[in-house]
């Protein structure tokens, strides 16, 4: 499964604003946004003016970086929401919104979608009662998701679940805190999506 390896602080720098990649490191004065909030790069400090087109693809970027997803799977996910019916954009998010790795972080299962990838991945979580390892699984409507029994008493999950604790969880979804358990009562409305990404602007670069 193919993954962005490189420093995942640089990115927020690249799009100039904190995508919280890093779970409890995003909230400190260590924040690489506080410290140096200019563009990586050796013409870092000297980039003004964007055209168009640089607008949109930085609207992409910042997309794929929020969710990590990488160039192939988010032209797929382009390529569901335009088949769907409603609006491209809004069908974009909400796709990448139903992410199992999403899904996880939004209900407080991770300090960051990165480390919701990686829980995921290690098989801490059931959907419908089932172990489901896929962060790129898409939840439905009435899905119930919970953290494995076992996985529950781990010090990791417990020192999760403390931190996040007064977590505000999306409308969308459906938290038992206590039990670990959650179901997605609808999908995410753009409404319920509190990212300031423009998704009209992906939408125009990928008409082009
Ligand atoms: Fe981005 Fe978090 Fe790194 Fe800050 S600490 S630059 S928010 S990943």
């Amino acid at each position: 499964m193919a993954r962005y390896t490189g420093s995942v602080c640089r990115m927020c720098r690249r799009e100039g604003l904190k995508l919280f990649l890093k779970g409890d490191r995003c909230y400190s004065d260590k924040c690489a946004i506080g410290r140096r909030s200019y563009a990586p790069g050796q013409h870092g400090q000297g980039r003004k003016k964007q055209s168009e087109y640089g607008l949109q693809l930085r609207e992409k970027q910042k997309a794929k970086r929020y969710y990590g997803v990488l160039e192939s799977q988010f032209a797929k996910y382009y390529e569901m929401a335009s088949k769907k019916h409603g609006v491209t954009g809004e069908n974009l998010l909400q796709i990448l919104e139903s992410r199992l790795d999403n899904v996880a972080y939004r209900l407080g299962f991770a300090l960051s979608r990165a480390e919701a990838r990686q829980l995921v991945t290690h098989g801490h979580f059931t959907v419908n009662g089932r172990r489901v390892n896929i962060p790129s699984f898409l939840v439905k409507e009435g899905d119930v998701i919970a953290v494995c029994e076992k996985s529950k008493s781990s010090a990791k999950m417990k020192a999760v679940l403390e931190n996040t604790a007064t977590k505000v969880i999306p409308k969308w979804l459906e938290l038992d805190r206590e039990n670990a358990v959650a179901k997605v009562v609808t999908l995410a409305a753009r409404e319920d999506i509190d990212l300031p990404i423009q998704e009209t602007l992906i939408v125009e670069l990928y008409s082009k």
